[in-house]
């Protein structure tokens, strides 16, 4: 068995996409949702440990918290300080974040080639630090980090430090208030990505980015958000001819780098990209 534990969990397309791809090597697996927050984590990692399960996806708001009852992390895990995929090695809980690579794994499917090249971050939460860490790693050259001036601020701030300290990539964090020098942060970047939770399920709904005289025609814009397919930011983009992604490249790259560790298996990606599209035509 394989287990997600998040909170809210009701939407997330994981299970399709595992069990799609169990089904479609037949392997005799299982990938259930369980409705888990920081008040029930410890008992249900104790649970999952005790029930011996092949390993879990963990989501909001666990990623960080699970941390402490793991035996032991990744590198990149502890460069994000978020776990999003458990791996049980023979009673070892070994914590790892795969959200990261697939990121940098959507872009290279894309040819959408940011090695050795600048790009500007929109956010400071779980996916924007797992999208910058591995950037960084990977070998993206600089990484202008924005946040709003809320909550997640500080962790711009000491993502951009870690990266600087850690890796060869020279990050800086700005409020995103200040749109002078989002500006002129985007004007000298390869790719523009928006890692906030902000136009998530809601068609049409608010972007960031002030207006299209922001954007122009060779810039790469990828938003991490996945559903819509196209937010507000993406139809700017693609009105000014931008090369453009959604979250649903990485979501698929993240899924398949989990499924590899837990299986030992390629995810058939064919069958589990049909499904996907199977269901956001539904
Ligand atoms: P989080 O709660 O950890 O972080 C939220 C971030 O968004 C913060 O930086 C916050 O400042 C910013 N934010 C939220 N609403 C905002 C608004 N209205 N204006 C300005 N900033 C705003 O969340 P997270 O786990 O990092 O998830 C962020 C998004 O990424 C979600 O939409 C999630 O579905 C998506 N995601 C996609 C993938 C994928 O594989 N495509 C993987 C993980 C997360």
């Amino acid at each position: 068995m394989i287990g997600l534990i998040a909170n809210p969990i009701r939407t997330s397309k994981s299970p399709m996409m595992h069990n799609t791809a169990f089904e479609a090597l037949g392997l005799d697996y299982v990938y259930l949702v369980f409705e888990v927050d920081n008040s029930t984590l410890e008992d249900t990692v104790k649970g999952l440990r005790a029930m011996k399960v092949r390993g879990f996806n963990v989501s909001m708001p666990n990623k960080g918290p699970v941390i402490q009852y793991l035996d032991e992390i990744t590198p990149s895990a502890q460069l994000c300080q978020a776990v999003n995929t458990v791996v049980n090695d023979n009673g070892k809980l070994i914590g790892t974040n795969t959200d990261g690579l697939g990121f940098m794994q959507a872009c290279q499917d894309l040819s959408m080639d940011i090695i050795g090249k600048k790009i500007t971050v929109l956010g400071a939460g779980g996916a924007a630090t797992a999208v910058c860490m591995q950037a960084a790693l990977d070998g993206v050259a600089e990484i202008s980090i924005f946040n709003s001036n809320d909550k997640f601020f500080s962790a711009a701030e000491s993502n951009a430090d870690r990266i600087n300290e850690k890796t060869s990539c020279k990050a800086k964090a700005f409020f995103l208030e200040d749109t002078d020098r989002l500006r002129s942060e985007i004007e000298s970047s390869a790719m523009l990505v928006n890692a906030t939770g902000c136009g998530f399920g809601v068609p049409k709904g608010p972007c960031l980015i002030p207006d299209k005289s922001f954007l122009r025609e060779d810039l790469m814009v990828f938003d991490v958000v996945y559903s819509p397919e196209e937010t507000a930011l993406l139809s700017m983009a693609k009105e000014v001819g931008c090369k453009c992604s959604n979250g649903i490249p990485m979501m698929l790259r993240q899924g398949a780098a989990a499924f590899k560790l837990w299986t030992g298996k390629d995810m058939p990606l064919d069958a589990v990209q049909a499904a996907l599209a199977e269901i956001s035509n539904k």
